[in-house]
């Protein structure tokens, strides 16, 4: 941590803070500049009390105090200078390839879901996403298939060779939706729930991490870290669009947070411009400016019925646009030096 001193403090008033901060465990390093003095204070905050309350202990000689290093540490380029690629069923995420994964808002009936495993499948896609558990606004909507869910995707898997994808709720489902995904999708509104996120880590599958309602992009990491420190290398970020005064959208896709993360983590960053969007005549603009942006996977809601799905429907695209879709995306693929 580094402490600005107020200027022109007296010798007993910087001895005072020089106390305290041995006192609460840490050595500190003064250096001397021509109009203030700040000191470096070097230990460990997991183990001992954080000096961030020195300017309200010493309000007449501290001005601020400020982290020498990132708050995450694992998630950041620093750590980890090369991209991570994450490896599904033998497809990586992160790679030269561009990947999609696509699928259903919810699995609603076996029918359903092979008819788009199949299509999104021979339209190029090599992860199948599906959500059994549903998170929900209301109470009193349809809450997802649960385990018959799960099965279905699994047979999907079989049937197709694509890797699945599908949301974990609770940390009580952690091993049994583990035995069915290849990745667990830790949706927008669980994003900060840091057990689940611990439990999601430990099942030892791939964690796409969706960015919360009104989540900064430093929360974000933050959140990421519980992935990694727990001895878990595969994460992804998944923006999904965050909540701002526009209503013309159902959130704010903000696709910023791709260089941002390309710049600061070394993990992949998917967009998911479905539940950015919420309108299903934008999904194709939207993944177009995503692809151009250096982001590494899409994630696409597509539905053989839009007009009936379960959840979701005006946002999920046809099987038909999806198609169209991914030819209309492969000269952007190309052009943002990808496969
Ligand atoms: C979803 O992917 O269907 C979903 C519920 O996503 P989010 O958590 O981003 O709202
Ligand atoms: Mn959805």
């Amino acid at each position: 941590m580094i402490i600005v001193l107020k200027p022109k403090i007296s010798k007993k008033d910087e001895n005072a803070v020089l106390r305290e901060i041995k006192r609460l465990g840490y050595k500190p390093h003064v250096m001397r500049g021509v109009a203030r003095t700040v000191v470096g204070a070097i230990g460990d905050e997991l183990t001992h009390q954080s000096l961030e309350n020195l300017p309200s202990t010493f309000p007449q000689s501290v001005e601020s105090v400020m982290p020498v290093q990132k708050r995450y540490k694992l998630v950041s380029r620093e750590a980890h200078p090369s991209n991570s690629t994450i490896d599904v069923r033998g497809n990586l995420i992160g790679g030269k390839k561009f990947q999609v994964m696509a699928g259903p808002c919810s699995v609603e009936g076996e029918k359903q879901l092979l008819t788009t495993a199949h299509a999104v499948k021979a339209a190029g896609a090599t992860v199948l996403r599906g959500g059994a558990f549903k998170p929900r606004t209301s109470p009193y909507e349809f809450q997802g298939l649960g385990l018959k869910g799960l099965k279905m995707l699994d047979k999907a898997r079989r049937e197709t060779g694509l890797g699945i994808i599908t949301e974990l709720l609770s940390e009580d489902h952690a091993e049994m939706v583990a035995e069915f995904t290849d990745i667990i999708q830790i949706g927008a509104r669980n994003s900060q729930n840091f057990q689940l996120l611990i439990a999601a880590a430990r099942t030892g599958k791939p964690v796409l991490l969706k960015r919360g309602l009104s989540m900064r992009i430093e929360e974000w990491l933050l959140a990421g870290e519980y992935v990694l420190s727990n001895n878990n290398p595969n994460l992804l970020f998944c923006e999904r669009g965050i909540r701002t005064f526009e209503t013309y959208t159902r959130n704010t896709l903000d696709l910023s947070t791709i260089p941002i993360i390309k710049k600061e983590s070394h993990s992949p960053i998917v967009i998911d411009p479905s539940q950015g969007a919420g309108r299903a005549d934008l999904v194709m603009a939207m993944c177009k400016g995503a692809v151009a942006m250096g982001a590494d996977a899409l994630l696409i809601e597509v539905h053989p019925n839009p007009a009936e799905a379960w959840s979701d429907g005006a946002q999920q695209v046809s099987l038909e646009l999806f198609a169209k879709l991914m030819e209309e995306l492969k000269p952007f693929i190309a052009a943002a030096g990808r496969e």
